[in-house]
């Protein structure tokens, strides 16, 4: 079975067989190796001024960041589950809550989050997802953290990035916090999650707030290479093997162009056999499509064609399916994806099977050069 789903993604043979060694104790040298190692990829994947592990999946990276790095009001953007999501924490913790609500389909707009942050003086902290999972969704959230700073220069810009990072090249020079997760564009199992911090966030953390997410308390002891409690040694290992494959296969820019070219012949592909694009700005970690056959076609795709994608969430289940597009990716296998997808198409008698979507697909991903 393929596993096509915009997370979790399918961890390397690989990096599986680095995880397979012996339990190694966090406490030791070698442990403190492998995390300073890491960490160096770290920073050149974040470009950050400074990052954070924690044992936990994505979510556990949000409340820390929002603990941490909001004081008083939190403004969020919900275009989808995860963007609601940084609402329902900051409730969770007696923070104030605004929130920019929209449908899944639909951006926020630079314009909102200003009169937002204008209207209310108590904002000391925006959230919003870079591609919101939910219906594979791309916000402007670097134009939208540029004009916040020019408003409020304070206002720490909390950017989930957890279907971004790794996806492609994000600037950061707006942006206080940006959260990446071990499952998705890592290829990592679930269970690590990931902050980049910038100066401004780490003066704003002081002291810390909250205990086991206290976030001054994971610089001061991840700076030394170890961690606040018992880290995640078999996914800090994994992480290692991972950002060296990464290297190895020619870097992150080699990553971000194969993965934006991989993106865009999908949704060219499927475009031209007739099927619609859900979101109105497509993120590049996911392909995204509505359709009122969205639950036969993912059936047909794990039944007969050994293909398992995503469906959607709440009011979107059964409306859409979700293509993963994050991580190494070998081109045969999306290149079956784009098929089976068709040969569905032609099994629920949508259209004749004449190979377009292959034709499309291999005409401009491999135009681009092999
Ligand atoms: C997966 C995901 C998360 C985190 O979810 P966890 O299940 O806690 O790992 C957060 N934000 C986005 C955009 C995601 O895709």
């Amino acid at each position: 079975m393929l596993l096509f789903t915009p997370g979790p993604t399918p961890v390397p043979q690989n990096v599986r067989n680095a995880m397979s060694d012996e339990t190694m104790h966090h406490r030791t040298p070698e442990f403190e190796a492998i995390f300073e190692k890491t960490r160096k990829y770290l920073f050149e994947l974040f470009k950050s001024d400074e990052v954070i592990m924690l044992s936990s999946s994505g979510t556990g990276a949000m409340e820390a960041a929002v603990v941490n790095l909001c004081h008083k009001t939190l403004l969020n953007v919900n275009s989808g589950k995860f963007g609601e999501r940084f609402g329902k924490i900051a409730e969770a913790h007696g923070l104030g809550n605004i929130e920019i609500k929209n449908e899944w389909d639909t951006p926020v707009s630079v314009e909102a989050v200003v009169e937002a942050i204008k209207n209310n003086p108590e904002i000391d902290a925006l959230a919003v997802q870079i591609s919101e999972s939910a219906g594979g969704l791309r916000h402007p959230v670097e134009a939208i953290a540029k004009a916040v700073k020019e408003i409020n220069p304070n206002i720490m810009i909390i950017a989930d990035g957890i279907t971004a990072v790794g996806v492609e090249k994000i600037d950061i020079t707006n942006i206080d916090c940006l959260i990446a997760g071990s499952q998705k564009a890592l290829m990592l199992p679930p269970g690590l999650a990931i902050l980049g911090l910038s100066s401004a966030a780490i003066e704003k953390i002081g002291k810390g707030k909250g205990y086991y997410f206290n976030l001054a308390t994971e610089i001061k002891s991840q700076r030394k290479n170890t961690t606040a409690w018992t880290a995640a040694t078999t996914l800090t290992i994994g992480l290692l093997e991972i950002l060296e494959t990464i290297e190895k296969n020619g870097g992150l820019e080699k990553l971000y162009e194969e993965t934006k070219s991989r993106a865009d012949a999908v949704k060219a592909s499927l475009e031209a056999i007739g099927l619609h694009i859900y979101p109105k700005t497509p993120a590049l970690s996911m392909t995204t499509i509505d359709d009122e056959n969205a639950s036969q076609i993912r059936k047909m795709l794990k039944n007969d064609f050994g293909v398992n994608v995503a469906g959607g969430q709440d009011h979107l289940e059964g409306k859409i399916f979700r293509i993963n597009q994050m991580g190494l990716i070998p081109p045969y296998e999306i290149a079956w994806v784009v098929n089976s997808i068709e040969l569905s198409l032609a099994k629920l008698g949508r259209r004749a099977y004449n190979g377009e979507a292959n034709r499309v697909f291999n005409e401009k991903y491999f135009r681009v050069g092999v």
